[in-house]
């Protein structure tokens, strides 16, 4: 190998690791998971599972609304969890309900 190859292989060998290293360092971790103890969704009376909402204290609550179809549910429909706008960019249950519950657009 000639030196200026070498050298050439060398300089790109040191910008890809640098690359490769600042593209780990920034990789983004996902938003924290909400809870139902969560105060703000405890506020809201967010169920992870949807069919578990207390008829008798929700009554407006209805089967078919779950986060999936909500306007704050930030995933795409099939998404098990996603961040909520409402819940500070936490990722809640694609088969979650809370009193908050807007039908998507
Ligand atoms: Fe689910 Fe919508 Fe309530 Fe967020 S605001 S927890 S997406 S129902």
């Amino acid at each position: 190998m000639k030196a200026s190859n070498r050298r050439a292989f060398m300089f790109t060998m040191m910008v890809g690791g640098g690359v490769l290293a600042a593209s780990r360092a920034s990789g983004q971790s996902p938003a924290p998971v909400a809870t139902e103890t969560d105060p703000q969704a405890s506020a809201l009376g967010y169920k992870t599972d949807g069919s578990k909402v207390d008829p008798a204290r929700y009554p407006q609550h209805q089967a078919a609304q779950v986060c999936h179809g909500c306007t704050f549910f930030q995933g795409k429909p099939d998404d098990a969890m996603a961040p909520c706008l409402l819940l500070g960019g936490k990722q809640v249950a694609g088969q979650g309900w809370c009193m908050a519950w807007a039908k998507k657009a």
